[in-house]
């Protein structure tokens, strides 16, 4: 179980045929947006802080390992939420990074959206000013069950 405070870490992807969509998102939402920590992949970033001049933590390139980055940070403890906008069309040269970071996104229970009107529901949500118990009844299932290794 994690407590999720009142302003969320949010990270934020989209390949590039979804860039103008989740730009369009952003923009719409910026006011929500601005009340949150922001992150996302390098690209996407680049342009979100352009579009909506606010701050956001980047981290690489999504074929670059930007996609491994998020997944790692969600494991870690620090991000809280995933806005992910993945091409449903085409495929990518790091497909196994994006089937790995949505089974993290999964595994520790993190509110995800990869699409547009999940994402509309996510952030229009009363949850999202407040704060949230996060369970992972799974995860700390499978943390008792691990007999230690030595
Ligand atoms: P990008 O990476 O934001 O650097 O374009 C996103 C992705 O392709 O996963």
């Amino acid at each position: 179980m994690k407590v999720l405070a009142e302003r969320k870490h949010i990270a934020l992807v989209a390949h590039d045929n979804e860039k103008p969509e989740l730009l369009d998102w952003a923009r719409f939402n910026r006011e929500t947006l601005s009340r949150h920590i922001l992150f996302a992949t390098g690209t996407t970033g680049e342009l979100l802080s352009k579009e909506l001049g606010l701050p956001v933590t980047r981290f690489f390139s999504g074929p670059l390992g930007g996609d491994q980055q998020i997944g790692a940070a969600i494991a870690g403890g620090t991000l809280d939420m995933l806005i992910f906008f993945w091409d449903a069309l085409e495929p990518q040269p790091h497909d196994p990074d994006i089937k790995a970071l949505l089974r993290l996104a999964v595994l520790y229970n993190i509110p995800t959206a990869c699409n547009r009107s999940t994402a509309d529901f996510i952030i229009s949500s009363p949850l999202m000013g407040q704060e949230y118990a996060r369970p992972t009844p799974e995860l700390e299932r499978y943390v008792a069950q691990r007999s230690p290794l030595e």
